[in-house]
């Protein structure tokens, strides 16, 4: 199921013209940039903080500490937890991370540029009935390029392989009618046919190696000696901070299934090919909730936070079509979802992989796998099943995991607000929906004499206690509005002439341009009424 299909011809906007917004104003920067930067970190700059904290605590307001209805007309009930990113090594065997957490890689011996095999697809070609060799098809990449899009948008596929059309071999053979097989990816090739792909770039033919497995999981010791027995991970995800501490928080609080936890934190892993500006770090932000119900009703429960989730993302301002959500095939599904379980991605059509899409975040339905792994491993056994008063029953309680990333979401808002206009001086906006907005208003007297600041001040001073504003009495106003145009502030106030003998002040909304008149004093209900205690 995908819903809803969106209008893949829609031009997208400049991904190098974001990334260059974003360095100008503040929102994201290189990591340690004045050493040349590290692959695979980002930092964020002050409008960039703002945005992203807005982003957290909208989803922590909204999951843990709003009223949701459940599907079963009760109440979701939802406790945090805030865990340590150094666990015991032992929760990640538990979890599968130590033994599975692995990517496949390859290296171009020619080009030394370096691939996951698994986002490498490649092309069958048959010539004269036999199979010749392995490449893209058409006269050159340009045509590759044309019928890899036709076989991805047929077969949906779903990630963001914006790089998939470079990250393919060109034709080998000088073959240009070619019998059109699926792309399969170079992973799922035998040693023969791998020998005879020709890599993105290369001129030779079979210069890829072998697929070797990579374990994602950075590593470090703790404590004084850097022996095996010291060893740790950097956690690869916020969940299994989660399920090691489910019984105690059931054991802690008064929460009873079905019941959620919820955790906001860092996550880091080695990832092969950090790219995408922050959609692929190495050290990223995580949203995670792990629902725990009764197994009887997980069919229900998955649906509810798909659907809730989806929708979550839409409130915030990506309710065009470039936001998607797909169900997975029973192929994709991962290691712990049982068969017939469901797991959906929430799907944002990035302009790196447009006319494709990258994953926001994922809903899966993950049995009960972890409770189960964790209660093997760490010896509790059947003493860390659940007991349901209401049911009398002990059991493994299954889990509904929605899990975003903060990153992606920060990213997908970032592109989304993007808003080029010509008419404009700043000849861009960021249309961020007000309750994300780093800055929520800015102060402006008109000119900086005859009592104007004095109103402006006040105001500001006002503001200030509720709000993140900015008070600016200099330059000229088209290059206050420029400055607020492209920090994304949803309004402007500014203290004119009139506002001295009046005590109006206009207001000018950021996404018309239009302004209107309004009492000083009802700036502050006005702002509430728009952007609420968010
Ligand atoms: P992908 O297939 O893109 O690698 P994933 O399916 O491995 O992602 P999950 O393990 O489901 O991702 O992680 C949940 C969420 O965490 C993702 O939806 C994404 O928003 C975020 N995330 C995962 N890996 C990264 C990364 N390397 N950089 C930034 N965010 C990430």
């Amino acid at each position: 199921m995908t819903q809803p299909t969106s209008d893949a011809t829609a031009a997208p906007k400049s991904m190098d013209d974001i990334v260059a917004l974003c360095r100008r104003r503040g929102f994201v920067f290189q990591s340690s940039e004045i050493y040349g930067g590290i692959n695979g970190f980002w930092d964020y700059g002050p409008l960039g903080t703002e945005l992203k904290r807005n982003l957290k605590n909208a989803w922590w307001t909204d999951m843990v500490h709003r009223e949701l209805m459940g599907p079963f007309g009760a109440p979701v009930d939802i406790v945090g937890v805030d865990s340590t990113i150094i666990m015991n090594p032992k929760v990640w065997e538990a979890s599968g991370h130590v033994s599975g957490f692995n990517d496949p890689m390859v290296d171009c011996r020619e080009t030394k540029a370096r691939y996951r095999a698994d986002h490498l697809f490649v092309q069958r070609f048959e010539l004269d009935g036999t199979t010749a060799g392995f490449a893209t098809v058409g006269a050159g990449v340009d045509e590759a390029r044309k019928a890899i899009d036709a076989d991805r948008a047929r077969r949906k596929v779903p990630h963001g392989y914006g790089g998939l059309a470079n990250a393919i071999a060109k034709v080998r053979f000088g073959v240009t009618e070619a019998a059109l097989d699926d792309l399969v990816p170079f992973d799922t090739l035998d040693a023969t046919a791998r020998a005879a792909v020709l890599a993105p770039e290369a001129k030779e033919v079979g210069t890829l190696t072998e697929p070797r497995m990579f374990n994602l999981m950075f590593e470090t010791f703790v404590g004084a000696l850097r022996s095996d027995d010291a060893k740790a991970y950097l956690r690869p995800e916020t969940a299994q901070g989660i399920f090691a501490n489910f019984e105690n928080v059931v054991n802690s609080t008064r929460v009873r299934v079905p019941f959620g936890i919820a955790q906001i934190g860092k996550a880091f892993r080695n990832e092969v090919t950090p790219r995408n500006f922050t959609f692929r770090s190495r050290e990223f932000e995580q949203m995670e909730i792990e629902f725990f119900v009764h197994p009887s009703q997980a069919p229900e429960w998955y649906a509810f936070w798909r659907d809730t989730r989806f929708a979550w993302w839409q409130s915030l301002g990506l309710a065009g079509g470039n936001l998607q959500l797909r169900e997975h095939d029973a192929d994709e599904l991962a290691h712990y979802a049982k068969e017939g379980a469901g797991t959906s991605d929430i799907e944002y059509r990035f302009p790196f992989t447009a006319p494709g899409f990258g994953e926001l975040e994922g809903v899966a339905h993950r049995s009960d796998y972890d409770l189960r792994q964790h209660a093997e491993h760490s010896g509790k056994r059947d003493k860390m099943k659940y007991f349901d008063q209401e049911r009398n029953e002990r059991y493994f309680p299954h889990v509904i995991e929605p899990s975003g990333g903060a990153d992606r979401g920060t990213l997908a808002l970032l592109c989304e607000a993007y808003t080029p206009d010509e008419s404009r001086a700043s000849k861009v906006y960021m249309a961020f929906h007000p309750r994300l907005a780093p800055v929520k208003a800015g102060v402006f007297p008109l000119v900086n004499k005859d009592g104007m600041p004095e109103i402006g001040e006040r105001l500001y001073r006002q503001l200030r206690k509720r709000f993140v504003c900015e008070y600016d009495p200099k330059q000229s106003i088209g290059k206050r509005y420029a400055r607020m145009d492209e920090a994304g502030t949803p309004y402007c106030f500014t203290i004119d002439g009139q506002s001295v003998e009046d005590q109006s002040v206009t207001v000018r909304h950021r996404d018309t341009q239009a302004q209107e008149r309004i009492g000083v004093d009802h700036v502050e209900r006005f702002l509430t009424e728009r952007i609420g205690g968010a």
